[in-house]
């Protein structure tokens, strides 16, 4: 145990706390957990421990445990609702920080919707949905919460977060206060917004636009009856495996190297569509990693096409050091 504050401190190694878990505790109270297996917070349900897992309670005390991470040398991992994470097997060092405590919604007479970054996307839809409100329809079928859809730029083919973002507000380890981005200063890009290391995002104002509520809730059952029709959505998944290389789509060159229903332990390539990956059982990070290996490998080799993950990977290196 070293008394650093390196992540390396914060594994349990007995009945002594160490001096990061013990400034946690005194600062969370029952809102900090250690060894908690991230397996139970991610839509592939793989992935070993977080040596804590954080649940600040409002904005303060985000900004206290930002704080204590920067004071003590260690980087916070924000966690949303862990639909686009492939966690390592070996889990994750360091805090990770659950912002499900902010849930804040508010609709302004302009059309603006603010929403905290812990918001589901279904409450946010639905909230948009009932005041007549159009422009987040595309979202319906994207699982996750505010913050986990902003740092994504989660979308569509047609419209994606940053069509509709208006500001973004966050909080880095060591900004001191919460920063507040208009769009015009939001450096997005596919499935990503540039963000410093450790930032976490807090709040989001989306730009919306007078609908009937009546055409706006049929515009979103008809996303959601395509995507039943196409996409594996009763089945353990992270969504989309991998970006659509340029004017491809990265489903399409998976079926065509003849990949589907290929399996590794408990996790297989979909049937129904090529860029899902499904889990069952006690499936792995492993298994899934030796999946994204395969396709990887069998595109470049009969395409020439290099795929790049969208999923996200978190955590120790298997065989790195708890
Ligand atoms: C069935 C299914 C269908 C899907 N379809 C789509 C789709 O059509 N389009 C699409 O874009 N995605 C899709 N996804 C992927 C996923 O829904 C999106 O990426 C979504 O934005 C993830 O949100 P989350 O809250 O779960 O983020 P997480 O998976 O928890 O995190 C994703 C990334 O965001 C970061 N993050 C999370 N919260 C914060 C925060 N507050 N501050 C800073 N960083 C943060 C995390 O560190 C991580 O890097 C699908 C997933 C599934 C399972």
């Amino acid at each position: 145990m070293t008394s650093d504050g390196s992540p390396g401190a914060l594994r349990r190694t007995g009945p002594i706390e160490t001096r990061f878990e013990k400034e946690l505790r005194e600062l969370l109270g029952p809102r900090v957990d250690f060894g908690v297996p991230l397996s139970k917070h991610t839509s592939l349900r793989v992935g070993g421990p977080a040596d804590a897992l954080a649940r600040p309670q409002d904005l303060e005390e985000l900004q206290a445990l930002l704080g204590l991470c920067s004071k003590l040398g260690v980087e916070p991992v924000l966690l949303g609702g862990g639909f686009n994470l492939l966690v390592s097997d070996a889990g994750v060092a360091g805090v990770v920080v659950q912002l499900q405590a902010l849930r804040e919604l508010d609709a302004d007479s302009e059309g603006r919707i603010t929403a905290q970054a812990g918001t589901s996307h279904s409450r946010l839809v639905r909230f948009a949905a009932e005041r007549g409100r159009s422009g987040l329809e595309f979202g319906v079928g994207i699982p996750g919460t505010v913050g986990g859809w902003v740092a994504m730029n989660a979308g569509i083919p047609s419209v994606e977060v940053k069509d509709v973002v208006e500001r973004v507000d966050w909080i880095a380890p060591d900004a001191g206060g919460i920063r507040e981005l208009p769009r015009a200063d939001l450096d997005f890009s596919y499935r990503s917004l540039e963000l410093p290391r450790g930032a976490a995002i807090v709040r989001a104002v989306f730009r919306t636009e007078p609908g009937e509520p009546a055409a706006i809730r049929a515009q979103m059952r008809e996303l959601l009856a395509r995507r039943r029709e196409t996409q594996p959505v009763d089945q353990r998944s992270c969504g989309s495996v991998f970006k659509n290389p340029p004017g491809d789509q990265a489903g399409r060159l998976i079926e065509a190297a003849d990949l589907k229903g290929s399996r590794r332990g408990e996790a297989a390539i979909s049937q129904k569509h090529a860029n899902f990956i499904e889990t069952r059982g006690d499936a792995t990070a492993a298994d899934v990693l030796a999946l994204i290996e395969l396709a990887r490998g069998e595109v470049a080799r009969r395409f020439g096409i290099e795929l790049e993950t969208e999923v996200r990977f978190l955590g120790r290196s298997p065989g790195e050091p708890a």
